[in-house]
């Protein structure tokens, strides 16, 4: 039997995403509420300075480009203080928002706009070169870049998102007609349970509903203004906003909310602790190696962390151990929390006063969600489900599971029901008290410190070799990172046999060779194995169960 949320559902409001926000009746922080600041320089926008910028910036996109419901607007860059308003203008025009990773190759930004038939893309100066490239691959115009950030193109070619303003003011256009259910306002990318990275469609109810879904759980423990110093809850945000993660907490939940969120380009230890201490930071979403480094960095006995009340961690899993060393260093809660790109993406969070309670589990189902589990046959046969209690594969329903991927039908069934249920692909248990434990995956998919790592994206390139004749990538965990890594089985080719090069030589120069060709977080750090063949089914699909038996024996090995 299906498992239902132990919170009371609640009513989902039918409503467009920039409605929800910025036009709502029941917001209770002013104006001039500061919202996003940037920790290094302190540029900020209070709510009314971002309404202000997003209503101008989507004015300007349908002055300039005849911005249309629907169209993508790509977004390659760090975390960036304009970032918000860059969104909600789009979200203002009915567009489509589709963030990409900072530190893709020229080859994969080029994917993704190829793919989500982006029409126009933010960037940041320092990544121009890239970005122009990538565009010119897909025939995207170079007039279609556009800057955020503080640096402006010397040139004068590219121009700032700011100066893309409708100058006869904000009542020359009208909004289109936004149909909540069916429109999508994000196109995130995932490689789902198989193959390569794909759109994944998520509406404006999937974006609202996750908003209150967070409302319902960790909205109850933040403030906007309601804590002991009367400022409210502060936010450092280092996890990128291009993955859901950080976009739906902290770009609109924090939002939602009211909470002022300290922008971050990128992670750094020192100007984590720096910043927290300086900002009186209250509240932080992080991934693992987050806590990891908090737990054994020397720096962090430096400054005074005292301000933090919780931290919540996602995107891939935590041990207790580290929970347990890491909040006996620095006093702060630490809770999990559970979900995926495809539902929007929190599904299950730990409740704030059981953090130290049920360690190791990812909490409850959030408000107007079920779940159940499941069996996962390798043949073709219908998944049947489990015994309460025991282990299966986790299959969730709700209003924040998404729409489908991106012209992929075949993948979009492949993982969503006709009565919407979603197969994760990840494995795991519920206790008596409904709490959910995850344990495992059955899905491909690699995370490299919880950046997704897709192995049919790395073999595809792998294969390419003249080195290679044939390649399977799997996830292998290692210490010394404190995260799974891609590890690559390799079919030497006749061309690499004839070379007399040596097996560790000929593994050196493959990791190396991929350097070039991936972002940095696909890079082979779990190194290279040469076998006679890859083990496959009679359908030709890679057996990685077996070579992942494999990689756990030669770990086993003196
Ligand atoms: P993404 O779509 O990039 O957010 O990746 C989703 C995947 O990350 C899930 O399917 C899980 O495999 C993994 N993941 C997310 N949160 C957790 C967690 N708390 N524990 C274990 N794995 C997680």
């Amino acid at each position: 039997m299906p498992v239902k949320s132990p919170y009371p559902d609640f009513e989902i409001p039918d409503v467009d995403i920039w409605s929800f926000l910025f036009e709502r009746k029941d917001r209770a922080f002013p104006d001039d509420k500061n919202l996003f600041v940037d920790a290094d320089t302190q540029r900020s926008y209070t709510f009314a300075q971002l309404r202000e910028t997003a209503l101008s910036f989507g004015h300007g996109l349908k002055a300039t480009w005849d911005w249309k419901k629907g169209d993508v607007l790509a977004i390659f860059s760090p975390n960036c203080v304009d970032t918000p308003a860059v969104m909600y203008g789009v979200a203002w025009t009915g567009g489509v928002i589709s963030p990409a990773n900072p530190t893709y190759t020229v080859e994969e930004l080029a994917f993704q706009l190829g793919n989500s038939e982006a029409k126009a893309l933010a960037t940041q100066r320092p990544l121009l070169p890239i970005a122009r490239e990538a565009a010119k691959k897909v025939g995207l115009p170079e007039d279609r870049i556009i800057l955020i950030g503080d640096e402006r193109d010397p040139s004068g070619v590219v121009k700032h998102f700011t100066s893309i303003r409708n100058i006869s003011g904000t009542s020359r256009f009208r909004r289109p007609k936004i149909d909540p259910k069916k429109d999508v306002a994000y196109l995130v990318y995932s490689s789902g349970t198989t193959g390569l990275p794909k759109g994944v469609m998520l509406s404006h109810r999937n974006m609202v509903s996750n908003i209150l879904q967070g409302k319902n759980t960790e909205g109850r423990y933040l403030s906007w203004n309601d804590n002991a110093d009367g400022q409210g809850d502060r936010i450092l945000a280092f996890l990128p906003f291009f993955h859901i993660y950080g976009l739906t907490t902290m770009i609109h939940f924090s939002l939602f909310t009211g909470l002022t969120v300290f922008v971050m380009p990128r992670f750094d230890i020192e100007k984590f602790c720096k910043h927290v201490q300086n900002y009186r930071i209250t509240f932080v979403y992080v991934a693992p190696p987050v806590i990891l480094l908090l737990g054994k960095h020397p720096i962090v006995d430096k400054y005074d962390l005292s301000s933090l009340r919780m931290m919540n961690s996602g995107a891939a899993p935590l041990t207790r151990e580290l929970v347990e060393a890491t909040s006996a260093r620095i006093k702060v809660g630490i809770k999990q929390g559970y979900g995926l790109s495809e539902t929007s993406p929190t599904t299950h969070t730990q409740a704030w006063e059981d953090w130290n309670k049920d360690i190791g589990s990812v909490g409850q189902l959030v408000p107007n969600m079920e779940a159940k589990y499941m069996t996962s046959p390798e043949d073709d046969s219908e998944p049947q489900e489990v015994a309460a209690g025991e282990v299966g594969e986790l299959w969730v329903r709700g209003p924040n599971v998404f729409l489908g991927y991106h012209k992929n039908q075949k993948a979009t069934e492949g993982c969503l029901t006709a009565d919407g249920w979603f197969r994760t692909g990840d494995v795991g248990y519920q206790d008596k008290d409904h709490k959910f434990y995850i344990t495992d995956r059955v899905k491909e998919l690699i995370k490299y410190k919880g950046f997704q790592v897709p192995p049919a994206e790395l073999e595809g390139i792998l294969v390419d070799s003249e080195l290679i004749d044939d390649v399977a990538v799997i996830g292998v965990h290692s210490d010394e990172h404190g995260s799974e890594v891609p590890r690559a089985y390799v079919v030497r080719s006749a061309v690499s046999k004839a070379s007399g090069a040596s097996d560790a030589e000929e593994a050196e120069k493959i990791v190396k060779w991929m350097h070039s060709k991936v972002a940095q977080h696909k890079r082979l750090r779990g190194g290279v194995r040469f076998v006679e063949t890859i083990p496959k089914s009679v359908s030709g699909k890679i057996l990685r169960r077996v070579l992942k038996e494999q990689a756990k024996k030669e770990a086993e090995k003196p």
